[in-house]
């Protein structure tokens, strides 16, 4: 099957193959490297590698580091491991960055054509004379500069004569043009900074909107895929693809991005600022959407590509339910993950009438949906530990659990009675005592009588300790945070209940659990062994996802 659903960027490169417009699909992977990729570049990913892979193309990934004060190695590592993860092996691995020279060029070529001049003009001037979408822009002082004049000054811009913003390299277009992007937009900087790839070679860097269209046409990108704010860049795309007289053609296309509830913050100067101020664990805290943070939350790459191929592609904006990334995970970890039982608030229960010696081993499946995946022995004894919320002192109408006098079944084992609760001072239960009934032992086919609830347990005397970490929304009421906006109030709504760590219990089996490794705990839902946190002898669980939900593709 094909790695990406039918979308209308897959249309168009059907046709471009078919009237031998191009005769190979190229495109390119181009994230800034200034923070770490989250879940919106993974649709990115996704279409630009499984386009070309539908079509037996090839896919670049490229840093676009034109950029230098934001940009750092962590970063370029930390996405090549991500795009890596997700399962995709790139082309050819670039750095806009080497491209400088050939930009540099470029740039002169504008200059001797006419179509570029150096602006005195300071970026505040600059800005305002470009004028609005009902003004036009006015010309600027130094717009008829020679040639000749334009190519000096712009030698020495290079040379590092002149200061940061005391000059730019503007192309010449059209000031009063609609689309104020073709209102010579600036296309060269000044900034004395050191480049994390270049060093101290250079102090002019070209701005994203003229590097970008280089950088796809000197790798031969035939179809270049972005998000729809740059819908507005297209016409200067063209302009400087056919005025710098590239030899590739690359055209651009763009989709919407991907926005998904309860996850607003996809950006990753918005998730730096959540790590730089210490409210996040990291850029792989399991609570932000970054790739490394589901990465170590459990997700898996299968689930991720599903349900990227599954939103589609498309043009109009709309908001992604999270619950169906969640169902991709739980799609995928269904008849994979071993069902074991974890006690997450833990209340012990005394069986008075088990021989107080006494211990067995119990037949458990290792998932009820998945045969193949065999049994296992757990151990039973005299004390065991209940989850919390599995006993009720005055239980509601229809609690089926335990309660003084009520008996239940225990998940792979025997029907418990509950005879008598134990308070400390508080007057908080801090035991139970019960009996069992022997006959009534999972798998023998008792029959005798019924009980209508089933709760799970570890047994005590070797319960492996452990700790568990759920987590909610690290943000509240987001309503506004869907489009990009600037503004940093999001920082203001973080939710304090973000993270709730439990001291509980798993079956003695886990002990051997390493980083990574997934579990289905009983009633509990999808559970990941933290890669960071766990030690031996004491695992620490991140909740993947809760068992159910309402949502349906
Ligand atoms: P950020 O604001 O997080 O830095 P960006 O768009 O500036 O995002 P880039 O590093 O430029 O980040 O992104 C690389 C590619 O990923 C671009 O082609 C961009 O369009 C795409 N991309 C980024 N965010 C999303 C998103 N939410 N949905 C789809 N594609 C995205
Ligand atoms: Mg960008
Ligand atoms: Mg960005």
């Amino acid at each position: 099957s094909s790695a990406t659903s039918s979308n209308f960027i897959k249309t168009i490169m059907e046709e471009d193959l078919a009237a031998g417009k191009v005769t190979e699909i190229v495109t390119r992977f181009p994230p800034e490297p200034n923070g770490y990729l989250h879940i919106g570049h993974a649709k990115s990913i996704c279409l630009n590698f499984g386009l070309a892979d539908d079509f037996g193309g090839r896919t670049n990934l490229r840093f676009d580091d034109t950029n230098p004060v934001k940009e750092d190695v962590e970063y370029v590592e930390s996405i090549k491991r991500d795009v890596q993860w997700l399962g995709f092996d790139w082309d050819g691995l670039f750095f806009a960055s080497d491209y400088f020279g050939r930009m540099y060029e470029k740039a002169r070529l504008l200059i001797d054509k006419g179509l570029a001049y150096v602006d005195d003009q300071n970026a505040d001037r600059i800005r305002e004379s470009r004028g609005t979408l009902t003004e036009p822009g006015i010309e600027s002082p130094f717009r008829n500069r020679s040639a000749e004049e334009n190519l000096a000054l712009f030698e020495r811009m290079k040379n590092g004569e002149f200061g940061n913003g005391e000059k730019v390299l503007r192309a010449k277009i059209d000031m009063a043009s609609p689309n104020i992007n073709m209102r010579d937009p600036v296309i060269y900087r000044i900034v004395h900074a050191h480049h994390h790839n270049t060093g101290d070679a250079w102090c002019i860097y070209p701005m994203y909107a003229f590097a970008h269209p280089l950088e796809d046409a000197f790798e031969g990108v035939t179809h270049s895929i972005c998000t729809l704010e740059f819908e507005d860049q297209r016409p200067f795309y063209d302009w400087v693809i056919e005025h710098c007289e590239t030899e590739a053609k690359p055209h651009q296309y763009e989709f919407s991005r991907l926005v998904i509830d309860k996850m607003p913050v996809t950006s990753k100067r918005k998730l730096k600022l959540l790590v730089d101020n210490g409210i996040v664990d990291g850029w792989d805290d399991p609570r932000l959407p970054t790739i490394s943070g589901l990465r170590r939350k459990g997700y898996t790459p299968e689930a991720i590509r599903h349900f990227c191929r599954e939103v589609g592609v498309s043009k109009s904006f709309g908001i992604v339910d999270e619950r169906m990334l969640e169902h991709f995970i739980r799609e995928d970890l269904k008849l994979k993950a071993l069902r074991t039982m974890a006690v997450l608030r833990p209340l012990k229960v005394v069986i008075t009438n088990y021989p107080e010696d006494g211990s067995e081993w119990l037949e458990a499946e290792n998932n009820a949906e998945n045969e193949e995946m065999g049994t296992r022995q757990i151990p039973f004894s005299r004390e065991i530990f209940i989850e919390r919320d599995d006993f009720m002192e005055v239980p509601p109408p229809k609690y089926f659990r335990l309660f003084p006098g009520n008996e239940v079944r225990l998940k792979n084992a025997y029907f418990i009675k509950c005879e008598e609760v134990v308070k400390n001072g508080a007057g908080e239960v801090t035991e139970l005592r019960c009996t069992y009934d022997p006959e009534t032992k999972s798998g023998t086919g008792f029959t005798g009588r019924k009980v209508k609830g089933t709760i799970h347990w570890v047994d005590a005397s070797q319960a492996v300790p452990a700790e568990f970490r759920l987590f909610e929304p690290l943000v509240q009421d987001e309503a506004e945070e869907t489009e990009e906006t600037e503004n940093s109030s999001f920082l203001d709504r973080i939710n304090p209940n973000s993270l709730e760590t439990l001291q509980g219990y798993v079956e003695p089996g886990m002990k051997e659990a390493a980083g990574g490794d997934k579990f289905q705990f009983f009633r509990h839902g999808y559970f990941n062994v933290d890669p960071n946190l766990s030690g031996p002898d004491r695992p620490v669980f991140n909740r993947i996802v809760s068992l159910k939900s309402s949502f349906e593709i």
